[in-house]
């Protein structure tokens, strides 16, 4: 791994690791429309997952859940410097199979959103965690998030569809886990004032965008900025994301990308699926 800067032990910002798919290369799917369709730009390898897992421990970052992450929000208005969340969007049936295995072995907590139309209704789809599966990393101490019910791109859809499916996902994990989701996911990072607004009345305590890097503090709860690394931590942007002086000196670009989100102006969803 590289000599990424990371200040003195301690002092590193904090971040919330955003992974989507945990799978060797022979794994990834030969059809172009499944690559795109189903983020597969967005691939770890297990071995490239653990190496990134083992050097964040190694420069001094402590791994949280997002639910200690967000006491330590709302004990001291911040978080704590250098807590790392582990967490993954769309419920791959790979974070079953290659992700919790390398997370429980070097004992990380992980949060997994998941979207949860095939829960619902019954057909089993074979690309994504199950609700036997979901129940058993909730029992193994993973957190069980909602990513909608499907992948609802919450900031177009009309009002009843997007309240339809925050609290309508947040029921299906209910029925699946015995207790309701107190985290969500925004699919595609699509958000605005409205999604905040619905996203509190139906129930969830906090929200993930894919916005990032910043420091999240009290009010960033409802767009909690997470952070892509690269496989081989080796890009500029893993650089940028890592570096306490960098964060700090770029945070005007991602404040005013939030202030455009939430009016509901600027590009739409970001480009992470
Ligand atoms: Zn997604």
């Amino acid at each position: 791994m590289p000599d990424l800067p990371g200040g003195r032990p301690g002092t590193a910002p904090s971040v919330i690791l955003l992974y989507h798919h945990i799978a060797p290369p022979e794994d990834l799917p030969r059809d172009p429309e499944r690559l795109r369709s189903e983020g597969w730009a967005f691939v770890h390898s297990p071995a490239e997952f653990q190496r990134q897992l083992e050097f964040l421990r190694r420069r001094g970052y402590q791994f949280v859940s997002l639910g200690e992450l967000l006491g330590q929000i709302e004990d001291q208005g911040q978080e704590h410097p250098q807590s790392v969340v582990v967490t993954f969007d769309d419920g791959w049936i790979d974070n079953w199979v290659h992700g919790a295995p390398v997370l429980e072995k070097l004992g990380i907590p992980a949060t997994f959103f998941v979207t949860t139309g095939h829960l619902r209704s019954g057909q089993p789809d074979s690309t994504r965690l199950s609700g036997g599966q979901l129940r058993s990393l909730a029992d193994r101490g993973f957190t069980i998030g909602s990513h909608t019910r499907n992948h609802a791109d919450l900031a177009r859809v009309r009002v009843e569809v997007a309240r339809e499916e925050l609290q309508g996902s947040r029921l299906d994990l209910e029925r699946v886990l015995g207790r309701p989701a107190d985290f969500l996911a925004y699919p595609g990072g699509s958000f605005n004032a409205r999604v905040v607004d619905l996203a509190r009345q139906t129930g969830y305590r906090a929200a993930c965008s894919v916005l990032g890097p910043d420091r999240n503090t009290s009010d960033s709860r409802y767009w909690l900025f997470r952070d892509v690394l690269s496989p081989g931590l080796n890009t500029l942007g893993d650089r940028y994301r890592l570096s306490p002086l960098t964060r700090r000196m770029f945070s005007f670009r991602v404040r005013d990308k939030l202030r455009k989100r939430l009016a509901g102006v600027g590009p739409g969803p970001d480009e992470e699926p």
